[in-house]
């Protein structure tokens, strides 16, 4: 197999891997970089063209880059989990700085082997920060590749990390590892049940409405909030997208105990005017899901101090917090990357500057509660020690070198570099 990591060998994020065997090319992710200034290869000169792309979940820089597929041939199919595309979806439907995929969309489920030409693919369930994360697998020539993704030990799903450390794959040949937490040794990893009860504990001494600021596509941790919330008898609200991300869940799996409408009286939405508008213009197209989101409108009770809720970084939110602590102290709980509120790249963004500077009101008490979505360093070393692959070689880290004072067999390629096993 010749293989070229076109993006992600330095740093964290735009990753894309192309493998190409008898005469045949997949890409592993197609990501838009994270970082300020990492310059882009325009989709034409990336060679071979490939004949698929798989995604490993649906976080930006794994796949953003897409839509640009269509220049090349918009028949090449995009293969990824069927949660991923109705998060695609939702995020293209409320956020008009993104479209939905041209190209045609196949679904894999975990742990089925499927056929791309020459490969034999299969995709491993893995813990992450976006739910339907996947490693691949990929055989093809008598070689196996095994393909991190993005992952972690400490998330709400532990048990598929800890079912890749008791079944691995049986014979790695090249293993692509993301790095992410080397470099943030300062980062305390928690886990999301730590988070939940320090965020109770938050919610029960509140005197006023708590606010947690957090992605809308982190299940996880809109799972941690409402939890959170359980523990100490508040009322979680979440806005219009964050219940239909919610929605999105329970169409996949409805068995899930992951709260939802349907199934968690409890939970309340509130109406953000811009995607009232948005909902109001596609009643059909939401289905039953309009008529539970008027059901479950927020704050019936006057009383703030009943509530927690969770918001996006954005300007409209920090007015909003800003409202509600003109009388009475607020708890603003900042649940992201803390460098969202500390980096001058991401400052300039609005809304992580209209957030940062609440900070500074004498009447928001500010908290930090976090924790990655990427796996530790002993973890990764676990994870390692299990697949025991004959190459590794880092990806989506900044910090590569340091790969060597922690593994053996360690290659190192620089984008745009072949690579053959
Ligand atoms: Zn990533
Ligand atoms: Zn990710």
């Amino acid at each position: 197999m010749k293989i070229i990591i076109h993006k992600g060998s330095q740093e964290i994020g735009g990753n894309c891997v192309s493998i190409t065997e008898s005469g045949k090319t997949i890409w592993l992710d197609f990501g838009l970089p994270l970082k300020e200034g990492s310059a882009i290869v325009e989709v034409g000169k990336l060679q071979p063209k490939p004949d698929a792309v798989l995604l490993s979940h649906v976080h930006l820089d794994h796949s953003g880059r897409i839509n640009e597929l269509n220049e090349l041939d918009n028949r090449i199919p995009i293969y990824m989990g069927r949660l991923t595309h109705d998060l695609i979806k939702a995020l293209c439907d409320f956020n008009k700085n993104y479209k939905r995929p041209k190209n045609p969309v196949e679904y894999f489920q975990g742990f089925i082997t499927f056929p791309i030409g020459p490969f034999q693919i299969t995709a491993w369930p893995v813990d992450h920060s976006a739910p339907d994360a996947y490693s691949f697998m990929v055989e093809a020539g008598g070689k196996t590749i095994f393909y991190s993704g993005d992952l972690r030990a400490h998330g709400r799903k532990p048990k598929t990390f800890e079912n890749l450390l008791k079944n691995p794959p049986a014979k790695v040949d090249l293993m692509f590892l993301e790095g992410t937490m080397f470099g943030r040794s300062g980062e305390k990893v928690k886990t999301e049940e730590e988070l939940e009860l320090e965020m109770a504990e938050i919610f029960k001494n509140q005197t006023n409405i708590s606010f947690v600021v957090s992605s809308g596509q982190n299940i996880d941790r809109i799972v941690t909030f409402i939890c959170a919330c359980n523990r100490a008898r508040k009322i979680p609200v979440v806005g219009i997208y964050g219940a239909w991300v919610l929605e999105q869940f329970y169409r996949n799996y409805p068995e899930t105990e992951v709260p939802n409408l349907h199934k968690f009286e409890d939970l309340e939405v509130f109406f953000e005017p811009s995607q009232k508008k948005k909902l109001e213009s596609a009643k059909e197209f939401f289905g039953d899901f309009y008529g539970l989101a008027y059901e479950h409108h927020a704050f019936k009770k006057k009383d703030y101090r009943h509530y927690a809720m969770l918001i996006g970084a954005s300007d409209f939110y920090a007015e909003l917090v800003k409202k509600c602590a003109s009388h009475e102290k607020v708890n603003v709980i900042f649940s992201m990357w803390p460098e969202y509120l500390t980096k001058p790249e991401h400052l300039k963004k609005p809304g992580f500057r209209a957030i940062s500077r609440l900070k500074n009101h004498p009447r928001v008490q500010f908290h930090k509660k976090h924790t990655s979505g990427h796996a530790s360093i002993p973890d990764l070393e676990k994870l390692v020690d299990a697949l025991k692959p004959q190459k590794l070689c880092p990806i989506h880290t900044e910090h590569a070198l340091d790969f060597t004072g922690l593994f053996d067999n360690v290659i190192y390629v620089e984008d745009g570099q072949e690579l053959e096993i």
